[in-house]
């Protein structure tokens, strides 16, 4: 079976890619023989790493036409990983007005938390934090996302906090956020969003089987791959065994390789 799509690629448009390169992530994703390429760099607003920005998209698209014109039997998609646009729906309109895109992702990669926003990613770092109280806080971030109404297709990544488990905690077992994550797959498929299984660079699935299949279960009609790559030879990682998950909880492969796989 052919690879899909990897739909969720950083490259050197991202703030936080050093090692990204748009020209070489199509070179790899040719060498492995993928359909195609999304390039959906993050548009953050919340401010919580230094030297955190959003996407210029102008420049950011113009890098897609060059590449394009560079390597015309790849198919590459625009795209941009909206990252908390709830919060900052103006900022999200902006940005969207750039210029036509392929891909919209909605992530949620920070939660707020006495008065300041925390990363999932700095769970870990705050000892002093009721862990499994900021991961259901993660998820129910996730669901006002969800519901707020903004312009995205995809939930990226939906459960991101388990990448960066903190030591001594037990280990994440989805049935200890059921509810909320349940709450999270029924608002996303009552509104004809697309499920994103990530692959978090070949690390971790986002999300596992257990949650694809919740998905299936309350409706969900379409699933598609993303990798998170930051770097090009992390393009397409883990896509073996995530299609093969996807496949054993019920979605099957479009004719055209580009498509979203559905029920
Ligand atoms: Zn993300
Ligand atoms: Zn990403």
């Amino acid at each position: 079976m052919p690879l899909p799509a990897d739909l969720h690629v950083h490259t050197e448009w991202s703030w936080d890619a050093p090692h990204g390169s748009m020209e070489r992530s199509c070179e790899r994703a040719l060498e492995i023989g993928l359909p195609a390429i999304a390039f959906t760099e993050h548009a953050d607003w919340a401010l919580v790493h230094e030297g955190q920005h959003p996407v210029d998209i102008d420049g950011y698209l113009d890098a897609v036409e060059r590449c394009r014109a560079k390597y015309p039997a790849l198919r590459i998609l625009t795209g941009v990983e909206l990252g908390e646009p709830h919060w900052f729906p103006e900022e999200t309109a902006a940005v969207l007005a750039a210029g036509p895109l392929d891909q919209v992702h909605g992530a949620i990669h920070s939660i707020r938390i006495d008065g300041g926003m925390l990363d999932a990613s700095q769970f870990r770092s705050r000892p002093d934090l009721d862990f499994p109280a900021a991961v259901r806080e993660y998820f129910r971030e996730a669901l006002a996302m969800v519901e707020a109404g903004q312009p995205f297709e995809t939930l990226a990544h939906i459960d991101y906090p388990k990448r960066y488990w903190r030591e001594g905690e037990p280990a994440y077992d989805e049935h200890d956020y059921e509810a909320e994550i349940r709450a999270v797959l029924r608002a996303a498929a009552g509104t004809g969003r697309v499920l994103e299984v990530n692959t978090t660079r070949g690390d971790t699935l986002c999300p596992d089987i257990r949650v694809v299949r919740w998905w299936r279960e309350l409706g969900g009609q379409a699933v598609q791959y993303g990798s998170d790559a930051h770097q090009p030879d992390k393009v397409a990682e883990g896509f073996r065994l995530a299609t093969q998950m996807v496949e054993a909880a019920g979605f099957k492969p479009a004719r055209d390789p580009v498509s979203v796989w559905r029920r």
